[in-house]
C-alpha cells in the first residue's frame, strides 16, 4: 500500500473507547491494558456478572442480557447496540465467546467499528482447517503428513490416502474446533466406519461434511509460537510455549519457553510462522499451535486471538501483548524488529479453576476467604475477591497464577511457593491437584507429552 493510503487507513482506525466483549479475568486484563494506553473502557455484563469488579472500574458499563452466554456474551446484536449506545469505537473480543467468529468481526467492521483482532477473512481462513493447512504449507510451515485437500467420497480413494500416510491416522472435520469432530483410526478395518461417523458429526455440528486426514502422532508435546503483526507487513515471533499439560484437551499448566528445544531447531519454525503471517496479511496477535515429536514440529492450527496463556510470554519477553494487540488494531506500525525480541528466564502459568480437584466437576458459590501470593516475580490475573460469587454459567477459570525466574527449576520452586500462598475458601478449586503436579519428578525433568497428565491422574486415582 502506498504511504499516503497507509496513513489514511491508520487514521480511520483510531479510537478512544474500547468495549470489552468478554468477562472474568480477561475482561480485567484488557481493561488494564486500555487504561495503560490512555483509552477509555466500556464493560458489558450478563445479569450474573453485575457485581464483577471490572464493571465498577470501567469508564462505563451496560448489562446486555441474562446469565446464559447465548443471550448475553454471544448476543452479537446486543453487543453492537451497546457499542453504539456508549460511543465505543472498538470492540475487544478477548478469548472464547465471539473472538474467533468471522461473521462477528465482519459485523463489527461493517458497523464502522474496529475489531481488535485480525480481519474477518483471516479468521475465516484459519477457522477452516484445510484452508489453514494449505496456507501454512505454502508458507513453508511444517505440517502433519497428509494432504491439504478434503477427502474424496470414493471409499477406495480414501483407503489409498490412509495407506500412503500410514496407520494410525486421524480423520478431522475441516470446520471442527474445541477438540470435537475428529477420530483416530488405528487400522484399515476401522477406516470406513470412522469416516461415516465423523462426516455425520461434522455435518450436524459444523454445517459442513468436509473432512481431511493426517498422520496420528502418538506421543507428541504441544508447543506453540506467539506472533505479533501490524497492518504494514511487519511481523515478529515472541518465542515459544509448552502447553502439553492438558486434561480433556484443556490446558492446565503452560510454560515459556518449551523446555529442551534447541534454538536452531525452533528458529526456522518461528521464521516460517512470521512468513505465513506476511503471506496471509495477518494483523494483531496470533498463535501457531504445533505438535512436536522426535525433534520435528507439525502445525495443527492457528488461534486468531489473544490466548489464556499469553502472560508466560509477557513474563519472558517483557512485552505487553494486549497493548501491542490494541496498537496493531489502531493501525500503528510495529515498533519492534525480530532482533529486539529477547526472551529471558522461565515462566509458568497455572489455571486455577473452580472445580473439584478429584472429580473435576464445576463448583459454584461464594468465596468466603481469599489470600493471593505476592512478590516481584509473581503475577495473578483474576477478577475474584472475598465475597465474590462464582457463577455456574461460565468457564470454571477463576484465576491465573504466573511466575518468572532465571531458570526452569527456580520457576518451578517459585510456583510451589505461590501455590502454597494461595488460599481460596467457600468453593472447591483445583489447587490441591496443581500443588501435587508441581511436585512430580517427570514434570520437573520436562519428560511429558500431551497424554502425561491424564495418565498421571489415572495412576493417582488407582493409588488412592
Ligand atoms: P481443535 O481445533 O478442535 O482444538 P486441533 O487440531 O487443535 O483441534 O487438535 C486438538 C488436539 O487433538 C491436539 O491438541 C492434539 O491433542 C490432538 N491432535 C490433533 N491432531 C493430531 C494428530 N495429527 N496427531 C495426534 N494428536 C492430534
Amino acid at each position: 500500500m502506498p504511504e499516503i493510503s497507509k496513513q489514511a487507513a491508520a487514521a480511520g482506525r483510531r479510537f478512544d473507547t474500547v468495549l470489552i466483549a468478554n468477562r472474568g479475568e480477561i475482561a480485567a486484563r484488557i481493561e488494564r491494558a486500555c487504561r495503560d494506553l490512555g483509552l477509555k473502557t466500556v464493560a458489558i455484563c450478563s445479569e450474573a456478572d453485575r457485581q464483577a469488579p471490572y464493571i465498577r472500574t470501567a469508564d462505563g458499563f451496560l448489562c446486555i442480557g441474562p446469565s446464559a452466554a447465548g443471550k448475553s456474551y454471544l448476543n452479537q446484536d446486543a453487543i453492537l447496540l451497546a457499542a453504539r449506545l456508549t460511543g465505543a469505537g472498538a470492540i475487544h473480543p478477548g478469548y472464547g465467546f465471539l473472538s474467533e467468529n468471522a461473521a462477528f468481526a465482519d459485523a463489527v467492521e461493517t458497523a464502522g467499528l474496529v475489531f481488535i483482532g485480525p480481519t474477518s477473512s483471516s479468521i475465516a481462513t484459519m477457522g477452516d482447517k484445510i484452508a489453514a493447512k494449505r496456507a501454512m504449507m505454502a508458507a513453508g510451515v511444517p505440517c502433519v503428513p497428509g494432504p491439504d485437500t478434503a477427502l474424496p467420497d470414493d471409499p477406495d480413494a480414501i483407503e489409498r490416502i490412509a495407506l500412503e500416510i500410514g496407520y494410525p491416522v486421524i480423520v478431522k472435520a475441516s470446520g471442527g474446533g474445541g477438540g470435537r469432530g475428529m477420530r483416530v483410526v488405528p487400522e484399515a478395518g476401522q477406516l470406513q466406519e470412522a469416516i461415516a461417523l465423523t462426516r455425520e458429526e461434522a455435518r450436524k455440528a459444523f454445517g459442513s461434511p468436509s473432512l481431511y486426514m493426517e498422520k496420528f502422532l502418538e506421543h507428541p508435546r504441544h508447543i506453540e509460537i506467539q506472533v505479533l503483526c501490524d497492518d504494514h507487513g511487519n511481523a515478529v515471533w515472541l518465542g515459544h510455549r509448552d502447553c502439553s499439560m492438558q486434561r480433556r484437551h484443556q490446558k492446565v499448566v503452560e510454560e515459556a519457553p518449551a523446555p529442551g528445544i534447541a534454538p536452531d531447531v525452533i528458529q526456522p519454525v518461528g521464521m516460517a510462522c512470521v512468513e505465513a503471517c506476511r503471506q496471509v496479511g495477518y494483523r494483531g496477535v496470533g498463535t501457531f499451535e504445533f505438535l512436536y515429536e522426535n525433534g520435528a514440529f507439525y502445525f495443527i492450527e492457528m488461534n486468531t486471538r489473544l490466548q489464556v496463556e499469553h502472560p508466560v510470554t509477557e513474563m519472558t519477553s517483557g512485552l505487553d501483548i494486549v497493548q501491542a494487540q490494541i496498537k496493531a488494531a489502531q493501525g500503528e506500525v510495529l515498533d519492534l524488529a525480530q532482533d529486539d525480541v529477547a526472551c529471558e528466564g522461565h515462566s509458568f502459568e497455572c489455571r486455577i479453576n473452580a472445580e473439584d480437584p478429584e472429580t473435576f466437576l464445576p463448583s459454584a458459590g461464594v468465596i468466603t476467604h481469599l489470600a493471593l501470593p505476592q512478590g516481584p516475580d509473581i503475577r495473578v490475573d483474576t477478577h475474584i475477591h472475598a465475597g465474590y460469587k462464582v457463577s455456574p454459567y461460565y468457564d470454571s477459570l477463576i484465576a491465573k497464577l504466573i511466575v518468572h525466574a532465571p531458570t526452569r527449576a527456580k520457576a518451578m520452586a517459585r510456583m510451589c511457593e505461590a501455590l502454597a500462598g494461595t488460599e481460596i475458601e467457600g468453593i472447591a478449586t483445583n489447587l490441591p491437584f496443581l500443588k501435587a503436579l508441581f511436585e512430580d519428578h517427570a514434570f520437573a525433568r520436562g519428560e511429558t507429552d500431551i497424554h502425561y497428565l491424564e495418565q498421571w491422574l489415572k495412576l493417582r486415582r488407582a493409588a488412592a
